[in-house]
């Protein structure tokens, strides 16, 4: 059983951001002009500021938040895009939150927890695609504690087929106490997520019924600091679109962001901002009205990407390729792809929705959208150099902020993208890679002609068949 902490009070004040976003009616646009500089600045924004931001209805100043976001996501991140894959441990669960699929009284759903073998199979399955990087999710339940989650960290990371392995694991699960972090920091853990679906208390206590673990809200929202304390220090936040007012929203990641960076000198690794999807044998997505449009996510994604300058964005296979193709350019860093959300989901290929969560809008496999990303111009990366040297939480930002993410991150993206081509992509995604990645090598001769011999010489290694 966890060592339960309470909490008096917290750091969401929602009265204070209510008055926020009224008070930042009607922006003058001189004053988000200059809000948009400081970003440009790569400076994080006050709430104050986002506020103001957040209240922009003019299509014009709209436009400039937009192209804002597109600029500092490319001065930033440049034209990487890291890789990853949801892989689904577990879907028993004691909370009944109202949106979920796999909430303890849906009847429509099959129980299951991969054993240890169809896990081995399922990692095997999604090293022989190319993955590098896996997110393990589980539902919040006794069985899934934290001997049993850094079990199957263990497992993932011991699984290595042909030239496959995988060399980041990250966790979305339920929050821990400190000793259950320490555990997984132990199995060597990436980052750890965890969603604080809403920001505004009372929505959070409809949702989340009060008798379950999940109904104590100040327990979630310091589960980040519980696992900051035990020495994990990259740690992802979010909220679930579609659950409250998304102004609202954005200023809970905001404070979140800052209450991190207060408390231990770094703020969130990773913002993720999932909007709610329908699920099997649930009412809630048909019936609430919080539901975001698509013109209100790119507003959502250029801001969070404007206010929080160095933290990476995850965008979902949630939503379609269409949806994924406007809204990468505006901020995002990471995204998922050939992802099966079924427990045991890989292995058959398929769409089960029995044991689903919710629906997928991107059932693409990793080979197609990284042909996509290709045409598009951008890299794909499998690089985890960072964290296999330990360069995380702080570590991390300090190759952040002076822009050496340009620097260090795309030559070893290119690499771990050489990789990919040789070992998994089909003939025509190959032959595209191949092609983009000339036109960096390119571009980083203009600018460093010494870097580019140093990255050629590791290319021709990796064609002699040596990986990192
Ligand atoms: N059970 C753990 C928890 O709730 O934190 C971790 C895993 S839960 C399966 C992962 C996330 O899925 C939740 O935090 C929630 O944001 C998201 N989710 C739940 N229902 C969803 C839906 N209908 N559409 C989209 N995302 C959903
Ligand atoms: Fe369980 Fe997580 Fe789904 Fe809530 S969101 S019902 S805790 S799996």
């Amino acid at each position: 059983m966890y060592n339960f902490k309470t909490y008096d009070k917290d750091f969401i004040n929602d009265q204070e951001i209510f008055d926020l976003l009224e008070k930042g009616k009607n922006p003058d646009p001189a004053e988000i002009r200059n809000i948009i500089a400081k970003s440009l600045d790569k400076v994080r924004l006050e709430p104050q500021e986002t506020a103001k931001l957040l209240q922009v209805e003019d299509p014009d100043l709209l436009e400039e938040i937009f192209e804002a976001a597109r600029k500092l996501k490319q001065e930033i991140y440049g034209n990487r895009i890291v890789f990853f894959a949801p892989l689904y441990i577990g879907n028993k669960c004691v909370n009944n939150c109202l949106y979920c699929g796999f909430r303890k009284d849906n009847d429509a759903i099959v129980r299951k927890t991969l054993t240890a073998e169809e896990l081995k199979e399922q990692v095997e399955i999604l090293e022989s695609k190319g993955h590098k990087r896996l997110i393990l999710v589980y539902g919040e339940h006794t069985c899934y504690d934290a001997d049993f989650i850094a079990e199957t960290i263990n497992i993932v990371y011991e699984t290595k087929k042909d030239k496959g392995e995988i060399r980041r694991v990250n966790i979305n699960a339920a929050p821990m106490d400190v000793e259950g972090y320490k555990k997984l920091k132990e199995a060597g853990i990436g980052t750890f997520q965890i969603f604080q679906e809403t920001y505004n208390h009372d929505i959070y206590k409809k949702l989340h019924p009060q008798n379950t673990i999940k109904g104590d809200y100040s327990w979630r929202l310091y589960g980040l600091d519980r696992a900051m304390e035990a020495g994990i220090d990259d740690v992802g936040i979010g909220a679930l679109f579609g659950l409250y007012y998304w102004k609202f929203e954005v200023m809970g990641l905001l404070f979140h962001t800052i209450h991190l960076e207060e408390t231990f000198g770094v703020g969130p690794h990773t913002i993720s901002f999932p909007r709610i999807e329908p699920a099997i044998n649930t009412e809630f997505y048909d019936q609430t009205k919080y539901k975001v449009s698509d013109e209100d996510f790119k507003k959502i994604i250029s801001i969070i990407r404007l206010s929080v300058p160095y933290t990476g964005m995850i965008l979902t296979a949630r939503e379609s390729p269409e949806v994924r193709k406007e809204m990468i350019p505006l901020g995002i860093s990471q995204i998922d792809a050939g992802s099966r959300i079924g427990i045991g989901g890989y292995k058959k290929d398929d769409y089960i929705p029995e044991k689903e969560q919710f629906q997928l809008g991107d059932m693409r496999s990793l080979d197609e959208v990284i042909k996509e990303m290709c045409d598009f111009g951008y890299l794909t990366s499998f690089c985890t150099a960072c964290y296999r040297s330990g360069r995380t939480g702080d570590e991390f930002m300090d190759i952040a902020k002076p822009g050496n993410i340009q620097n260090f991150c795309i030559p070893n993206g290119i690499l771990t993208f050489k990789e990919y081509l040789l070992d998994y992509a089909s003939e025509e995604t190959r032959k595209a890679g191949e092609k983009l990645i000339e036109c960096e090598l390119e571009k980083i001769e203009n600018t460093n002609p010494e870097k580019k011999k140093m990255i050629e010489e590791k290319l021709k290694l990796i064609d002699e068949g040596k990986r990192d």
